[in-house]
């Protein structure tokens, strides 16, 4: 599918150069130039393969909001006619769909990019999705505080919001900096096969996915997540069956972006690799255990055909906010926002505290 990519804020700006880096790279052209919005002009300079925009200079003067999502909010606000105006011209007819993207935790992009989704749906008849990074449970309470309350609007303003929690997709005892990288680079590669593979060029066979896909297993709104495995094929049919078997139940087991979510109200499973060794019966028996295994009767599967030694599996599910994992964060954001509205008598102890949690 095409899609038009906005990041906002640190997290959703570096994501979004990443993203973009790994779609040119693979030569699939299905992002149509990232745009990054922040209020910290320094981490705007970091960025070099997307355009950027500074908000809100007047109020903090390019420093950006310091975890403050309530100004990240207004400063959106303030300057939505500029950031509107800026994506003039990117966001064009051949867009599938529109993806925010933000750190969840954070300022800037946790205030922002609902508000920012919110103008986006006024003006775009396509679907506005956000991607939003939830802070691992190591992250200081400021963060779970910001990321619970910013997660609830952004439900309610995107067609659908892709959750990537940060405590996935990285190995445990990676540094904080280290994980960073490393979940970077898969939120590229994951979710940017994704894009790909719903770009389905014609004539190619009826089993290839397309855009209509990925949207129709986003429909239902609410949280989506995405699963991903792969391994070497097998140099046999028979055994790649197996091995077609093996990455799908991978993917949705041990390799979603929110772990232990499993119960869905629609999925679409995509196995990609070289379309001579994908063999029909293991996509066909992989969507149906697919099928008993996320309770979901609307179960969508489809190839994407790709020149590689290896075959993997992308699970994306749709409607996953009923699920432990969630249930678990809000949680966790509560209490943190007991925290934050009854701060501890000693405010030196409390200031520790959180900067131990910082520091992990
Ligand atoms: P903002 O610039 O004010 O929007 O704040 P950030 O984007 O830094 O948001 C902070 C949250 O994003 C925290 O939960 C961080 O752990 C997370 N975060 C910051 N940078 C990255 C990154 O490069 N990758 C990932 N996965 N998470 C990040």
């Amino acid at each position: 599918m095409k899609v038009a990519l906005i990041g906002v804020g640190q997290a959703g700006g570096k994501v979004t150069e990443r993203l973009v880096r790994f779609d040119a790279d693979m030569g699939f052209d299905a992002i149509q130039g990232g745009f990054v919005v922040n209020s910290a002009k320094a981490d705007l300079q970091s960025l070099e393969f997307v355009d950027t925009q500074l908000i809100g200079a007047d109020r903090v003067n390019g420093h950006g909001v310091g975890g403050d999502n309530e100004l990240g909010a207004e400063i959106m606000q303030s300057d939505i006619d500029q950031v509107i105006g800026g994506l003039d011209g990117r966001i064009t007819s051949s867009a599938d769909a529109i993806f925010v993207v933000a750190g969840l935790g954070g300022g800037t992009g946790s205030g922002g990019a609902p508000v920012l989704v919110n103008n986006l749906q006024r003006i775009y008849d396509i679907p506005v999705y956000a991607l939003g990074i939830l802070p691992g449970r190591n992250e200081g309470s400021l963060y779970q505080a910001n990321a619970g309350r910013s997660l609830k609007t952004i439900i309610r303003e995107a067609d659908s919001t892709l959750l990537v929690d940060n405590d996935a997709w990285h190995e445990q005892g990676e540094s904080v900096e280290g994980a960073f990288e490393t979940i970077n680079e898969n939120i590229a590669q994951r979710v940017g096969l994704l894009f790909a593979s719903g770009e389905g060029m014609d004539g190619v066979g009826e089993s290839v996915v397309d855009s209509s896909e990925v949207i129709n297993t986003l429909r239902g709104g609410g949280v989506a997540a995405l699963g991903y495995a792969s391994e070497l094929a097998a140099d046999n049919s028979e055994e790649n069956i197996r091995t077609v078997m093996n990455v799908s139940r991978q993917s949705l087991l041990t390799g979603t972006s929110l772990p232990d979510a499993t119960t869905a109200d629609s999925a679409l499973l995509v196995i990609a690799g070289d379309p001579d060794v994908i063999p029909r019966k293991g996509v066909e028996k992989s969507r149906r255990w697919l099928e008993d295994e996320t309770g979901s009767m609307q179960v969508r599967g489809g190839d994407f055909p790709l020149q590689s030694d290896r075959v993997a599996a992308l699970v994306l599910l749709g409607g996953v906010e009923r699920s432990d994992r969630i249930d678990e964060f809000m949680e966790r954001a509560r209490e943190a926002q007991k925290q934050q509205d009854e701060p501890n008598e000693d405010p030196a102890e409390q200031f520790a505290d959180d900067r131990l949690e910082n520091l992990f």
